[in-house]
């Protein structure tokens, strides 16, 4: 199914969005990944939505993403036994050792290493800073605190320290019996979570052995510090501006923004931007107007993706979510600055075959007025290197492989179909012209960009470009 947009939409699975019919009916909407958090997810919901999703994309009869988001060394709250509970200013609250459920005056804090760590005066920030505790008096069993700003706290919260040094590695031994588990069930993409180092990354990339890309969300400004060895190291990543706004001062989220899609940009890594994009959605059918915006403004800045997490998760509204994203993308890839913005922040290419090639099949097919460029891709880097150059004309993937149609769901502009594997060149432009044709992105006799590396099916040269055109069923 092609979609009239080049950024593509993440919409987070949740309660109000696990059904089968409900991921359907989202990605009619425009989902084009969708996030399964394992913060909320055991193992057998999220094969049973790995199950739903691949359904879904046997429906719809084309290539669909999934992205597991592990949760990190995310410390949280534990759970409430009446569900959630309203904190007053001014009240005592005790985070502590003790896993039963919790109340109003307490909750269980499943992280020894912070009550270790936790001095009097330090700070405690819960779901992303919207209710801040002070320590009043703390031992390795019991933080007790008081609660300088009030508000509702709910089921394995996210909790942050901005003040206290916690001795945390990258993976947890839940993220790795996790990382297995999505690995299994053919997750195409792994989060990972909480990141600060290059590092990070190497123990997830050994255990994925190239079954799933890896995506570093950018959230502690210790990433901010190596960000460019990070983003040389990560397949894709994530402004994760909810877990970002609360570890820096929040005015500092805009231009980190800027920065992570621009270094992620310049390398030719996919980039998404997620977390309350359309916030007031959860509970309204209509978004504010700087949420318009704030969307608008990924799309302007290039982002690969922009994210929905609770507004398609938990919220009363989440197709419309999906459909205001969309809409608002359209509008915006439609606005004669989105190109002139596109023109100016293009990149020049790396010394390599692969961007020569992408950036001559650009140029030409820009000189020529070509519609499509189809690349002829087995690994999928040709096709990320072609979306790095950002082409007015149509990126068509022909992926002789599933997997790799399904990770290169999540880059900008690319519009992926899985081809059996072509024996030449000819039979390629071919298979390629009768699917411009089949999509509607063209007829016979239109010019057609022809990218690939040949012999075909062997990842890792770039060699061809040839203009080529769209032949009849009869010359096929
Ligand atoms: C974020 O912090 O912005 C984010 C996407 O992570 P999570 O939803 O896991 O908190």
């Amino acid at each position: 199914m092609i979609r009239a947009r080049r950024v593509r939409v993440v919409a987070t699975l949740g309660p109000a969005s696990s059904q089968q019919d409900q991921i359907l009916e989202l990605h009619r909407a425009g989902a084009d990944v969708f996030r399964i958090n394992m913060s909320h997810a055991d193992h057998r919901l999220m094969r049973s939505l790995v199950l739903r999703i691949r359904a879904v994309e046997d429906v719809v009869g084309s290539p669909v993403t999934i992205l597991a988001d592990l949760q990190g060394p995310k410390l949280r709250v534990g759970t409430f036994g009446e569900g959630p509970v309203t904190l007053a200013n001014g009240a005592a609250f005790t985070l502590d050792a003790d896993p039963r459920s919790g109340d109003a005056s307490r909750v269980h804090l499943p992280h020894p290493q912070i009550l270790r760590a936790l001095q009097e005066g330090d700070r405690l920030l819960i779901d992303d800073g919207k209710v801040l505790l002070r320590v009043r008096e703390a031992s390795p069993k019991a933080a007790r605190t008081e609660v300088v700003q009030g508000g509702e706290v709910s089921d394995r919260k996210g909790v942050s320290c901005p003040d206290t040094l916690i001795d945390v590695g990258a993976m947890t031994e839940k993220d790795r019996s996790d990382l297995d588990a999505c690995l299994d069930a053919g997750c195409d993409w792994i989060a990972l979570s909480f990141i600060q180092r290059p590092e990070d990354l190497a123990e997830a990339r050994k255990v994925a052995r190239g079954r799933a890309g890896i995506l570093a969300k950018i959230e502690k400004p210790q990433a901010i510090e190596r960000l460019d060895d990070i983003i040389d190291l990560a397949d894709a990543v994530m402004v994760a501006r909810g877990d970002l706004g609360v570890e820096a001062p929040l005015e500092a989220v805009p231009g980190l923004q800027k920065r992570i899609t621009r270094e992620a940009r310049r390398a030719g890594k996919p980039v998404v931007v997620a977390t309350q994009m359309l916030e007031s959605m959860i509970s309204s059918p209509v978004p504010t107007r700087a949420e318009v915006s704030d969307v608008a403004t990924a799309v302007f800045e290039g982002a690969d993706a922009v994210m929905l997490s609770a507004e398609s998760a938990a919220g009363r509204y989440p197709a419309e979510a999906v459909t205001m994203m969309d809409r608002v993308a359209r509008r915006v890839e439609e606005d004669p600055n989105y190109r002139a913005i596109a023109l100016a922040q293009r990149v020049a290419p790396d010394a390599t075959g692969s961007d020569a090639l992408a950036a001559a099949a650009r140029q030409i097919a820009e000189t020529l007025g070509v519609g499509v460029i189809a690349c002829y891709t087995t690994s999928g880097s040709t096709v990320q290197r072609m979306s790095r150059e950002r082409p007015f004309s149509q990126i068509l993937a022909l992926c002789s492989r599933v997997d790799t149609a399904r990770r290169l769901g999540i880059a900008w502009g690319v519009f992926c179909v899985v081809v059996p594997p072509c024996a030449d060149v000819d039979e390629f432009i071919a298979r390629a012209g009768a699917e411009v044709v089949d999509h509607g992105l063209g007829r016979t006799g239109d010019r057609l960009l022809a990218v690939a590396g040949v012999p075909l099916d062997i990842a890792g040269v770039t060699n061809l470009l040839q203009l080529a055109f769209v032949r009849s069923t009869d010359e096929r």
